[in-house]
């Protein structure tokens, strides 16, 4: 997960100060520090880290801590805000023009995601009730453009292209009119990219922008290619002028430093942020939840957001009740597997969860697909009596419920040391919910 490795660091070095009553100078400076490496080691842009702590320190030295508060608490919300003002603050909507269409010009080099991008973007206004219209505008390689109505197709949008013709322009402007007379509100043009930023490319990007007056222009860049996507960002902005900025494939393992510099360097703010290859995985960019998440503090909002759009609200009612009675059973684990399937992979919820080094233990609960199939044909071997009530599974149990289900007694051992251990974590959320205790991120 991106920011995993500074999200670590960061939560290292605030446990340290956690305990203490008063902090010194001497303290956070130290502290400061090891924020300051951590930062560049995320490839956070230098001067970006500078400023940074410098507004940090100004802030947390010789300031009275307030009283609900901790002096660690106190730091750690102070690094919260200033993450999160380093990201734009608050969230960054597109424009929707007030006489449709609205016109969405998506530009960006060659690989870093701009056609799965359109798609994406596509497919999460079509969820919100928008009836957008794909363009495809990259003349010189008509991979794209099959690319593009190979998506349009498994969406079920279309996509607008004129065959054989070599001019970006005639295709956005043919592509409005065309919008206008079938009613859809919202164009998402994907122009042509190229390896990289030259003059050509420019010129072509320019005369669309001024022929079609696009309400939104962003630009889509790789997170993995670090402190690039920064120069990127700056040459594209002064060029053209963006309104924001996408960046892709931050469900992979770069270290973030993108995502904490474009807005400060270049003054655009991220939009949306790509989370993997599959066309719903396109988040909208939340600076305070964002923040939240790599001090460890957990993006509950978004698990929610996600949560209510994937799983079963009666289910979850029942289930709620369940574990307020103390009677979660292997049935309701395995309708638990299967909802939780449905968010996304499991590191990417983790990541949303507060306090989640603890819970990292729990990637021993390992839910690919097949592991599922495996899991499920196991607790349907069980009786009923023993899924209700699994302790009554002895070892003779297990070694029939094994024959039954086509698996080994050491899977079936497995599964039931994951249930004990999902239910003594459930357990766990329960007890916390009810002691009504406020925890700053485990601060
Ligand atoms: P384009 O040349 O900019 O149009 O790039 P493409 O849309 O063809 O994407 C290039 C590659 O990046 C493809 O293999 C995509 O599946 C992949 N990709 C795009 N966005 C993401 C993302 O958010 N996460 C991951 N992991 N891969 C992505």
């Amino acid at each position: 997960m991106v920011f995993e490795g500074l999200a670590d660091k960061l939560q290292e070095t605030f446990k340290k100060l956690r305990g203490k009553g008063k902090l010194s100078e001497t303290d956070i400076n130290e502290a400061m520090r090891e924020v300051r490496m951590a930062l560049l080691e995320a490839d956070v842009n230098f001067k970006v880290v500078k400023d940074f702590i410098a507004n940090i320190k100004e802030k947390a030295i010789g300031q009275e801590v307030m009283q609900s508060l901790t002096p660690a608490q106190f730091v750690v919300k102070i690094v919260n805000d200033e993450l999160t003002a380093l990201m734009g603050g608050t969230q960054s909507r597109i424009t929707v023009s007030s006489r449709p269409p609205t016109i969405i010009m998506l530009v960006g080099l060659q690989g870093a995601g701009k056609t799965t991008t359109a798609g994406k973007l596509a497919h999460l206004l079509k969820k919100q009730s928008k009836r957008p219209l794909l363009v495809a505008a990259d003349i010189y390689r008509p991979a794209a453009i099959k690319q593009l109505q190979v998506l349009g197709g498994q969406l079920d949008i279309p996509v607008f292209t004129v065959d054989e013709c070599k001019d970006a322009v005639l295709i956005a402007q043919k592509a409005i009119e065309y919008a206008t007379s079938y009613a859809r509100d919202t164009v998402i043009i994907d122009t042509a990219g190229r390896l990289h930023i030259n003059e050509d490319l420019m010129q072509e990007l320019k005369s669309i922008k001024t022929k079609v007056k696009p309400h939104e222009i962003l630009l889509v860049v790789d997170a993995m290619t670090g402190q690039d996507s920064v120069t990127v960002a700056e040459s594209f902005n002064k060029d053209l002028g963006l309104d924001g900025v996408i960046l892709t494939k931050l469900d992979g393992d770069a270290r973030g430093g993108a995502a904490l510099s474009i807005k400060a360097v270049t003054g655009c703010p991220i939009k949306f942020t790509g989370m993997g290859e599959k066309l719903d995985a396109l988040e909208i960019f939340h600076p305070d939840r964002m923040a939240s998440r790599i001090l460890g503090m957990g993006d509950v909002l978004s698990l929610i957001e996600k949560a209510g759009t994937s799983i079963d609200l009666e289910q979850a009612k029942e289930m709620e009740k369940k574990l307020r009675k103390d009677d979660f059973n292997l049935d309701d684990f395995l309708s638990q597997l299967q909802q939780v399937r449905k968010l996304g992979p499991l590191d990417q919820i983790l990541g949303m969860l507060p306090g989640m080094g603890d819970l990292k233990k729990l990637k021993d609960v390992e839910i690919d697909e097949k592991e599922l199939t495996r899991t499920e044909a196991i607790i349907r071997s069980m009786t009923k009596k023993e899924r209700r009530d699994a302790s009554l599974i002895n070892g003779s149990r297990r070694k029939r419920i094994a024959m039954g289900s086509g698996t080994r007694v050491q899977d079936v051992n497995k599964l039931l040391k994951q249930f004990a251990e999902a239910k003594k974590m459930m357990k766990r959320f329960q007890d916390m919910q009810k002691s009504g205790k406020k925890s700053f991120g485990g601060f």
